[in-house]
């Protein structure tokens, strides 16, 4: 048989075997084909959708607010100064000082924000019946969490002020790669120690699912030998999947409820999405953007620190730069830029996700089960947002977005 003939032959019988599938072609409308998917989500379910999508947008501001609250609450009672003197008076080694500083101030800021965790990754995820795990489990993944923030962040605090205070005149230089050199440890050593603590990693052992996914890594050039099961809905009832890992520690990890409630068309679609991010190496990316906003961050410290302490220094009772009672300014300042870059952040992140979406559809040419995760995503993600509010609080392409670029490559590739 002629090779254009074969061709058309196996699409004849493709599309017979796909009841009601439209054909594909330049002909094929995108927009209504994707209208038709986002259509499928009863109204009801979306207007909750959208609210707990929403609602997310006042708690970037909340957090903002409590946290500034905290720190303006510390700088001007002096309980930081007197957390520093305390510490004084604990120990006469200086790098001990600031861990015995550390602790104090963690468990203070942890009591006053108790509540509003409690609100916001407890009870409004349960509103929305997002959440699985009842009070007590929930309490104790809290706790493991404050035990590895307090060593930790204890390791970084006290090798930040080391550096302030050694190196006076460069510390913002040095501050910075000492940030990088912490990311990329966390990064290491993440799935590793860090994840295993508050979840369970199985290889997974379907082969009718393993196979598949191992045949698409070696396709693409990906050195798996196994895929990791995580037991995701011991918290939540969300689908998803993630690479994580650096330097040879890189493994895919797909949780148990994408395995539970999608096709394995679907669960191909997800992986090949994970795949793209490991295959145009976007966790290399994301290290050489931070590199970039790290030194914008530390340059922004250096001014805001000797400004405000030139100011305020005396009456907060802080000696200095170097003074580890600066530490609720610094968190300050930080949380400024942090609101600030809230849109960029979000707007790199959702460039790279695209990206993987790209990826994804031109690996597995399954746009219509592509379509299909993008809907059960919508269980917490908005599905149809303005561009503008995609652009603002978007850390991922909306349902609609990704609906709309998976009904685009049908439309031009599958012929
Ligand atoms: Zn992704």
């Amino acid at each position: 048989m002629r090779a254009w003939l074969r061709c058309a032959v196996a699409i004849l019988l493709l599309g017979s075997a796909v009841p009601g599938a439209q054909a594909a072609g330049p002909a094929f409308d995108v927009k209504a084909a994707t209208d038709a998917y986002l259509a499928k989500v009863p109204a009801a379910k979306r207007a909750q959708s959208d609210a707990y999508f929403e609602g997310g947008y006042w708690l970037i501001l909340w957090d903002f607010v409590w946290t500034a609250g905290i720190s303006y609450l510390l700088l001007f009672t002096r309980w930081s100064a007197r957390m520093r003197s305390l510490a004084e008076r604990i120990t006469r080694f200086r790098w001990l000082q600031t861990f015995v500083y550390w602790t104090q101030y963690l468990v203070v800021t942890t009591a006053l924000t108790f509540p509003w965790v409690v609100y916001e990754s407890f009870y409004r995820e349960h509103e929305y019946g997002l959440a699985t795990q009842t009070f007590g489990p929930w309490l104790g993944d809290q706790m493991k969490s404050f035990g590895l923030t307090l060593v930790l962040g204890g390791l970084a605090v006290m090798a930040l002020f080391a550096i302030v205070r050694s190196l006076p005149r460069t510390w913002h230089v040095w501050g910075v790669l000492a940030s990088m050199v912490f990311l990329i440890l966390g990064s290491l050593i993440a799935p590793v120690f860090i994840m295993p603590l508050f979840n369970k990693y199985t290889p997974l052992t379907d082969a009718s699912i393993r196979d598949p996914i191992l045949s698409l890594a070696r396709a693409n050039g990906i050195p798996a030998t196994d895929v990791y099961e995580v037991d995701a809905s011991r918290q939540s009832t969300r689908i998803s999947a993630n690479v994580s890992g650096l330097f040879g520690t890189e493994r895919i990890s797909l949780n148990d409820n994408l395995l539970n409630r999608c096709t394995p068309a679907e669960i191909m679609s997800v992986v090949g999405h994970e795949m793209g991010h490991y295959v145009l190496n976007h966790v290399y990316k994301d290290l050489l953007v931070s590199l970039v906003v790290m030194t914008i961050l530390f340059a922004g410290l250096r001014s805001t620190l000797a400004r405000s302490l030139g100011r305020w220094g005396s009456r907060w009772e802080i000696r200095g730069v170097s003074d580890v009672a600066v530490l609720p300014l610094a968190v300050l300042i930080v949380s400024v830029f942090g609101l600030l870059y809230t849109p960029i952040g979000n707007t790199v992140t959702r460039t790279a996700e695209q990206e993987a979406d790209m990826y994804e559809l031109n690996a597995v040419r399954q746009p219509d089960a592509f379509a299909e995760v993008a809907l059960k995503l919508g269980d917490y993600r908005k599905l149809s947002p303005g561009p503008v509010e995609e652009w603002i609080f978007f850390d991922h392409p909306s349902g609609r977005t990704r609906i709309e670029s998976a009904m685009r490559w049908k439309a031009w590739s599958v012929h």
